[in-house]
């Protein structure tokens, strides 16, 4: 069902008033994690204002350590849709756990699957069955096909918004945080009719290389990015160092709005 031969033209998402896939590019942008009212309230503000149209922030965060901050929640949920509720931005969350799929549901506009997540079939099948979009990272060591495969398995159960994003995967380098495989893009394209969109700040890790990668990621054709924004990264709790600021986020909205109708 993902596939070409199933369906030759491009699978267009409709969520709140916006289109994904087909001729848009959108920017999901905001912290990784919700931390306060404050930081998400700000942050949505400058995700606004810089042209971006989807807002970003996990409420429940898949860390490495068990020691480090885990998210804040149904508290982190309630944020989002006051952030949402102030700005018009549509929310994208991630939901870890089919025990708390109806829970994130309530609140976000698209529901995340993150990459340790990929191949954790009972999750997906239940964010299938939530009847929200799907954005469902690629495994860090998945294959194009085993990822294609995961997103079969919330086709397959009904639900056919489903968006491939590329964040990055394991090889040998370990300059950067993981190797973005800007080759998916095409190459997703050219198999399947799902959109796809590009993370480069989980791929590379280090702010600095974001915007390059952005650029890279729209040239190959993809239809959006997840981009992570703090408004003050060196406090923030959780991906600090690949997280743009403020100044950096507008002047790269700048940028692509210069060579992408950014929608
Ligand atoms: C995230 O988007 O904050 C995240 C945890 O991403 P990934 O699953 O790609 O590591
Ligand atoms: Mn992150």
């Amino acid at each position: 069902m993902a596939s070409r031969a199933y369906k030759d033209e491009p699978t267009v998402i409709k969520v709140g008033g916006l289109t994904i896939g087909g001729d848009t590019v959108h920017v999901m942008a905001g912290p990784c994690a919700v931390e306060s009212r404050d930081q998400l309230l700000e942050a949505a503000q400058i995700v606004k204002e810089a042209g971006a149209t989807l807002l970003r922030g996990g409420a429940f965060k898949p860390r490495t350590s068990p020691y480090s901050f885990q998210g804040l929640e149904e508290q982190g949920l309630e944020m989002l849709a006051e952030a949402r509720e102030r700005t018009g931005l549509c929310i994208v969350t991630e939901v870890m756990d089919p025990r708390s799929v109806e829970l994130v549901a309530r609140y976000a506009d698209i529901l995340q699957i993150g990459t340790r997540n990929m191949q954790n079939f009972f999750l997906l099948r239940e964010v299938a069955r939530a009847g929200k979009p799907v954005l469902l990272k690629r495994g860090a060591s998945a294959t194009i096909e085993e990822w294609l495969l995961a997103a079969e398995y919330i086709l397959a159960e009904g639900n056919r918004d489903v968006i491939l994003c590329e964040r990055g995967i394991r090889t040998f380098d370990d300059y950067t945080r993981n190797t973005l495989d800007l080759t998916a893009v095409p190459v997703i394209k050219y198999l399947s009719h799902l959109p796809v969109i590009v993370d480069p700040s989980h791929a590379i890790g280090k702010w600095r290389f974001v915007a390059p990668m952005s650029r890279a990621a729209i040239a190959a054709g993809a239809d959006g990015l997840l981009v992570e924004m703090h408004p003050n990264p060196a406090e923030a709790l959780c991906d600090g160092p690949q997280s743009l600021n403020p100044a950096n986020f507008r002047a790269l909205m700048q940028e692509l709005g210069g060579f992408a109708s950014l929608m």
